[in-house]
C-alpha cells in the first residue's frame, strides 16, 4: 500500500502508588504521520492523571456574563466599535446574521474577523449549518474582493480559535481570516509533500487517504456531500479531526455542495465535541492557491483540535513537547474518538 500507518510501541514500567505500589505497565504509541513523517506520542492513561485544577462551570458562566457587558461583537456595539474596511471595499460585509470587518490589530495585510451571529456565547452543539454557512459565505466574499484588487494574494485562510484556552481573546464566537501572498510554512510543507507523493506514487495523497480510511473504517467518521471527516492517525493535537474535500484544492471552490457539505459536517463534529465535553478548540483550513487547480495532487483540507476547558486556571496542553520538540503528547486514541463522533453523523 502506498500509505503506511507506522507506529512504534514503548512500554513504561513503574510501581504505582495508585495501585498499592504494584508494578504496572503503560503503553505508549509513537505514531508517524503518513504524509509528513511528523511524530506524536499517545498514552491514553494520561487522560486519567489527576489534574490539580477541577473543571469549573460557575466560573465559566461568570466569564460569559462579565464579558458580555462591553463586548465589541454584540449587536449594540458591533457598528460602533468594530473597524470598517479601507476605501475600495464595502464598510463591512453582512450575510444573514454574520458580520465581517477588518481585524483591529492585524498580523497581515489582509486580516479580517467574521462574527457568526448576535449570540454572545454559543455551546458547541448550537452551531447550526446555516449559521456556519452564512459566515463562511462572508469570508469568501472578503477573499474575492481582496483578490480582485490584488491578484498576487493567493493564499486564503479561515481560522477559528474558540474560547480563551485556544487563544481567543474575545468570547463572542468569531473566525479570523487572512489572505497572504505566501503560504504559511505548514501549508507549504503540505503542498510540497503532496507533490512528492504524487511524483512517487502517481496519485493524490488525499484521495488515497480517504480511500484507505474508508475501507479500514478505524478512523472514518463520516461523509457530508463531497467532504470526508477522519480522526487523524498521528494527531498534532488532542482529538484531531481532518476534513478532506473530494474535488477542490482551494477555498475558492468553497461554494455550492462543498460549502453546504462542509458546514453540515462541521456542525456534526462540533455537536460530537460538545457531547464528549469539549468546550474550546482550534480550526484551520489548508488551501492551495486560489487561482490554480492543484486537484491532481492536493485537496483542500481542514483540521480541528480540542483545547483544555476554560477555567480560571487550567493545565495547558502546550508544553515543551509541543512548543519545542514538535512531538505532541496525545491523550485519546483516534480510533476511540472515531466511534464517539460517528454517532453524530
Ligand atoms: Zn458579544
Amino acid at each position: 500500500m502506498r500509505i503506511e500507518f507506522e507506529k512504534f510501541i514503548q512500554e513504561a514500567k513503574l510501581r504505582s502508588p495508585l495501585q498499592g505500589f504494584k508494578q504496572v505497565t503503560q503503553r505508549v504509541e509513537v505514531r508517524k504521520d503518513p504524509l509528513s513523517g511528523g511524530l506524536c506520542r499517545i498514552n491514553v492513561e494520561r487522560a486519567k492523571r489527576p489534574k490539580q485544577i477541577p473543571p469549573e462551570t460557575t466560573e465559566l458562566n461568570k466569564l460569559i456574563e462579565s464579558s458580555k457587558v462591553k463586548c465589541f461583537f454584540c449587536p449594540d456595539n458591533i457598528e460602533k466599535m468594530t473597524p470598517m474596511f479601507a476605501e475600495g471595499l464595502p464598510d463591512r460585509i453582512r450575510v444573514g446574521d454574520a458580520w465581517l470587518f477588518p481585524n483591529l490589530f492585524p498580523f497581515g495585510g489582509h486580516h479580517a474577523v467574521g462574527v457568526f451571529s448576535k449570540d454572545h456565547y454559543l455551546k458547541l452543539n448550537q452551531f447550526t449549518p446555516k449559521l456556519l454557512e452564512d459566515c463562511f459565505k462572508g469570508c469568501l466574499k472578503f477573499f474575492e474582493l481582496v483578490h480582485v484588487q490584488h491578484a498576487e494574494i493567493k493564499y486564503w485562510h479561515i481560522n477559528w480559535n474558540h474560547m480563551p484556552p485556544s487563544a481567543a481573546s474575545i468570547i463572542h464566537p468569531h473566525v479570523q481570516i487572512f489572505a497572504d501572498p505566501r503560504p504559511t510554512p505548514r501549508l507549504r510543507e503540505l503542498i510540497e509533500q503532496s507533490k512528492a507523493y504524487h511524483e512517487r506514487e502517481g496519485n493524490n495523497y488525499w484521495s488515497d487517504l480517504v480511500d484507505i480510511e474508508r475501507s479500514n473504517k478505524e478512523r472514518f467518521i463520516g461523509e457530508t456531500g463531497p467532504v470526508t471527516w477522519l480522526a487523524s492517525f498521528a494527531p498534532q493535537g488532542n482529538k484531531e479531526i481532518t476534513a478532506i474535500f473530494s474535488d477542490i484544492s482551494s477555498l475558492a471552490g468553497l461554494k455550492g455542495r462543498a460549502l453546504s457539505g462542509f458546514c453540515a459536517g462541521l456542525s456534526s463534529i462540533l455537536e460530537g465535541y460538545h457531547a464528549i465535553g469539549v468546550q474550546s478548540f482550534n480550526l484551520a483550513t489548508f488551501s492551495g492557491p486560489c487561482d490554480e487547480d492543484l486537484g491532481e495532487l492536493y485537496l483542500l483540507n481542514a483540521r480541528l483540535i480540542s483545547r483544555p476547558n476554560p477555567a480560571p486556571f487550567y493545565t495547558s496542553d502546550n508544553g515543551f513537547m509541543e512548543k519545542f520538540h514538535r512531538e505532541p503528547i496525545i491523550e485519546t486514541m483516534p480510533e476511540n474518538l472515531t466511534e464517539k463522533l460517528r454517532a453524530h453523523f
